[in-house]
């Protein structure tokens, strides 16, 4: 089922013939309208029974702890807070991913330190991470991006044997396996988004995932304000106005009808990540025949893949190129501007990032959502290559 939306205007791109095959969107049905119906219904919006419940039905999923928050950046800032994290600190982060991982470094008061990629995963490099370690170093954050991993094992290796924590950015890999282990189900902190394009949706929000007991009690009450015991509290419906506040706190905890909308498409999630794995697959089987064209992944046994990012061989003018696809119908992506080259990020850098930047310039997502046909990922390979011929 292909979004209508004709003579739509993108840019400077007017969209004539044909539908417009979008880079990502949230998949939305009757259960998740219907579910937003009946909290509204109850005139009961804030964090309450649903929150509860959706926090139960995620912990029963990792069978660890998931603690809602309002969005994924928040549950990393709050993961790096609860462990710790603060002003003079520096934490280990690929320089390819979302601002938002460095974001909610800064907001600690500390240094992200851009590392460099390996480039089969476009994930941390353990070698390149440890090399930039100094007394300063309190914590890591690798990415799994695209929805792939790094050696995970080896982030652990590194990590206890400096005393880091690890805070794993896994906004992109909702239902990916790690070793025959779900991502979430395992390690030291593993933080989620549910953002409008991410695997699944709660309108916004994100999740903490941890057993560790001290990490679950801060982040309960840093969402809250810092108010001691809110989340039970609320939980009960039995908010006090006699409060404690011990630690700094932010308003992020999650709503109702966020939560409303998370259940009903967790009970998604399953179908979602079968549609995403076929959908991918189907790209490299079509984009074989163009020499030019490498999926960063091929397999995706234990992959979901939250974007389907390509490296294109060759010098090409990609702006170009993307501009030329996107008068066909088709649009495109960049995941991401490496963070060491935004100027907020800029002078924390002490190392180039050659493997970053080289294989920068040759990326390009393409059209990855639960509902892309398969007609839509031919039609995208095929204007793709033919494109890709005439630069
Ligand atoms: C989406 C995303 C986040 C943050 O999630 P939000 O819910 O948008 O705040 C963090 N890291 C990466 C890599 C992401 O793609």
């Amino acid at each position: 089922m292909t979004c209508m939306r004709k003579g739509h205007l993108l840019g400077n791109v007017l969209i004539v013939k044909g539908d417009l095959i979008r880079l990502s969107k949230s998949c939305i049905g009757a259960a998740e309208k219907n579910a937003v119906m009946d909290v509204l219904d109850s005139e009961y919006l804030g964090m309450g029974q649903k929150t509860k419940d959706f926090e139960n039905i995620l912990s029963a999923y990792f069978n660890r702890t998931s603690t809602c928050v309002v969005n994924g950046t928040a549950a990393l800032h709050l993961a790096l807070q609860a462990v710790g994290v603060g002003i003079g600190d520096e934490v280990l982060v690929p320089s390819i991913t979302y601002v938002s991982s460095f974001q909610a470094i800064a907001a600690t008061g500390a240094t992200p330190i851009a590392c460099d990629i390996d480039p089969t995963t476009f994930c941390l490099d353990v070698n390149d991470a440890e090399s930039r370690i100094t007394e300063n170093t309190k914590a890591m954050m690798p990415v799994h991006y695209a929805g792939g991993m790094g050696p995970i094992s080896k982030y652990y290796e590194l990590a206890n044997k400096h005393g880091l924590r690890v805070v794993e950015d896994a906004a992109h890999a909702l239902g990916s396996q790690y070793d025959g282990n779900l991502i979430g189900s395992f390690g030291d902190i593993t933080c989620f988004s549910f953002d409008g394009i991410k695997n699944i949706t709660a309108g916004e929000g994100g999740c903490i995932v941890t057993s560790d007991p001290k990490v679950i009690e801060k982040v309960k009450n840093s969402r809250l304000l810092g108010v001691d015991k809110d989340t039970e509290a609320r939980f009960n419906r039995k908010r006090s106005w006699d409060i404690s506040v011990t630690d700094q706190g932010w308003r992020y905890h999650m709503s109702d009808i966020m939560s409303a909308i998370g259940i009903s498409q967790f009970h998604r999630l399953d179908e979602f990540s079968s549609k995403r794995q076929k959908l991918a697959e189907r790209y490299g089987v079509k984009l074989k025949s163009s020499g030019r064209i490498i999926p960063l992944i091929s397999d995706f046994k234990n992959i979901v893949p939250h974007i389907y990012v390509i490296k294109i061989k060759g010098c090409i003018n990609r702006a170009l190129l993307r501009k030329n696809i996107l008068a066909r119908g088709v649009e495109t992506g960049i995941h991401y501007t490496p963070n060491h080259l935004l100027d907020y990020f800029r002078h924390d850098v002490k190392l180039d990032l050659p493997v970053t930047d080289l294989h920068f310039p040759t990326i390009l997502s393409l059209p990855l959502h639960p509902d892309l046909s398969f007609d839509d990922v031919d039609r995208v390979c095929h204007i793709l290559i033919s494109e890709l011929k005439k630069l």
